[in-house]
């Protein structure tokens, strides 16, 4: 695998779109291997698929390392301007065919648009930037995880903890569900002794979505700031982990089915603390 080069070229110029027609070419292999654990460890590196994700992107000012568009896409002024300013901000732009991008997304009908952009992950200290954020503990399934960055992207949440062995945030599937809020919301990874030991420290209240739980989650004390525990997908949360916890919140359930959705869980619990806040920001 040849290895990345995101630098701009050294005069300090922009460099030339490259036209590339075949997925033998090594930067058409770079993208595609970032649909791979390994791919992306070696670049630092993830994908992400669209015009509209690239150019909500670029609104966040997050721009690609290297990025591939449809030559037919060029012909719509936003994306022409999307290929200049993506190489002016020292992105690699390849100009290419519908057959090549469809390699590279490993699938029919692909967007125009398929981009690399750094992996960027944020400290503890990005949660403490509003009123709630919320925690996962060992989630292991990308599309709950896209969907819960999404979720704390709407209501306004300032991030997400993974604990311990979680997915990757920055698979293509995950990425693929966040709709672009992965640009947004900050991603933390940690253990749950230094999480614990920072919330003690920064004054969060601990509330954990727990199937255990007796009292109901919109009655539970928030707190001045409130960090949302969610377990994980089959095993929920540990013993230990709900004992240091200040609270366990059920969310009522009356029907046959014995839990819901991580991610369904996540976001009624994210929306019922925005909702206690007075929907604060709507
Ligand atoms: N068998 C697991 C258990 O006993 O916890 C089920 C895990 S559930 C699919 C994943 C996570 O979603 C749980 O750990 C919890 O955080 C949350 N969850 C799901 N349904 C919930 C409910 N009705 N009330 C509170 N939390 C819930």
């Amino acid at each position: 695998m040849p290895r990345p080069d995101a630098r701009s070229p050294s005069d300090g110029g922009v460099r030339a779109p490259l036209r590339v027609t075949s997925s033998a070419n090594p930067n058409v292999a770079l993208l595609k291997s970032l649909h791979a654990k390994k791919g992306r460890a070696e670049t630092g590196w993830f994908l992400a698929e669209g015009a509209r994700l690239a150019l909500e992107a670029a609104d966040q000012d997050a721009w690609p390392v290297l990025v591939a568009i449809a030559e037919s896409a060029l012909d719509r002024a936003h994306i022409k301007t999307f290929a200049d300013d993506a190489a002016a901000h020292g992105a690699r732009v390849l100009i290419t065919t519908e057959k090549v991008l469809g390699q590279v997304a490993r699938r029919d009908n692909p967007q125009t648009v398929i981009a690399a952009y750094r992996q960027r992950w944020a400290g503890l200290e990005a949660l403490a930037a509003g009123a709630f954020a919320v925690a996962l503990y060992e989630p292991r399934d990308p599309g709950n995880l896209g969907t819960i960055l999404r979720a704390c992207d709407a209501a306004g949440a300032s991030g997400v903890a993974l604990i311990g062995q979680a997915c990757d945030p920055f698979s293509v599937e995950c990425v693929r569900a966040t709709m672009g809020s992965i640009f947004t919301t900050p991603v933390a990874r940690t253990t749950f002794e230094e999480l614990d030991a920072w919330r003690r420290a920064r004054g969060f209240t601990m509330l954990a979505a727990s199937l255990r739980a007796t009292q109901r989650h919109d009655q539970a004390p928030l707190g001045e700031r409130t960090l949302i525990l969610m377990g994980n997908e089959q095993a929920g949360l540990p013993e230990e982990v709900e004992e240091a916890c200040d609270a366990l919140v059920r969310i009522p359930m009356r029907g046959r089915a014995d839990s819901l959705n991580l991610a369904m869980a996540a976001t009624l619990m994210v929306y019922e603390v925005w909702r206690r806040r007075g929907y604060d920001g709507a």
